[in-house]
């Protein structure tokens, strides 16, 4: 399996991705906004795009969609619950469907409201698992829920299903917010050797050569999977006083949510 990550360059900092079966050539194209970048890629490296997948319904996913299409004749999937969202949905997916690309690749969808209540995370089962997460998970963050979701969805989302992925599975998100998020962690965590680290390994990176997480670094630098640590809630007490000392995992993540919309 091949994950092209695209760099658009634009103002809101997304990455397409090609998903490609080496043997064929095969690729689905994801969120392909920059459906020049895209296409030429596709043609540059001799891949033929047959599908199209949104993870979402926001339009900086789909707004590429109809250019892609027109281009390659491929078939659009989203979550079935998109349908009155993004049009001409050919495939509607649901959890634990599987989308296959070529002869050799397969994805198994995962069905993972928060973000929008129509959002699907991909998951490759592989010696290198990987993890297409949208708006879901990004780097060393969370999605927002301003756009249609919900945070209580998007807490079930993180406990019940990304926690429990493989820390081994590379992660690969919508967005590159990878510095800001960190300088997030570091303002609930400033302790945190290891975001601190990787900060300075990031700062100023080039998005066309990303650094790639794991679920497992994810853990150790990502403040919404660090429900449990004494320093995170510490302090989110000094913010929210009626928080009590030994609050639930989800009460601590509807707080730092609550408190990253307007850091
Ligand atoms: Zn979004
Ligand atoms: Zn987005």
């Amino acid at each position: 399996m091949i994950i092209e990550p695209i760099w658009t360059g634009n103002a809101y900092r997304n990455f397409n991705y090609l998903i490609v079966c080496p043997e064929t050539g095969e690729a689905l194209a994801i969120d392909p906004l920059d459906h020049e970048k895209c296409l030429k890629r596709a043609a540059d490296k001799g891949w033929n795009i047959t599908q199209v997948l949104n993870t979402h319904e926001h339009f900086d996913h789909t707004g590429g969609n109809d250019k892609v299409i027109a281009a390659t004749g491929a078939k659009l999937l989203a979550h079935a619950g998109a349908a009155d969202k993004i049009a001409h949905i050919d495939r509607g997916l649901g959890a634990g469907d599987v989308v296959r690309i070529g002869r050799t690749v397969e994805l198994e969808v995962l069905d993972t409201p928060g973000h929008t209540m129509a959002h699907v995370c991909l998951l490759a089962h592989d010696d290198a698992p990987a993890l297409i997460s949208g708006d879901t998970l990004f780097n060393a963050g969370a999605g927002n829920c301003h756009g249609g979701g919900h945070p209580k969805e998007l807490y079930a989302t993180f406990a019940g299903q990304l926690a429990k992925l493989p820390a081994a599975t590379r992660i690969f998100p919508g967005h590159d917010y990878i510095e800001n998020n960190l300088s997030f962690t570091l303002d609930r965590e400033p302790d945190n050797a290891r975001a601190r680290a990787l900060l300075e390994k990031v700062a100023g990176q080039d998005p066309e050569n990303p650094f790639i997480t794991t679920l497992g670094l994810e853990k150790e630098i990502n403040t919404f999977f660090r429900l449990g640590s004494r320093g995170v809630i510490e302090r989110l007490r000094e913010k929210f006083p009626d928080l009590s000392a030994d609050p639930t995992a989800e009460e601590v993540f509807l707080r730092l949510r609550e408190l990253r919309n307007d850091w």
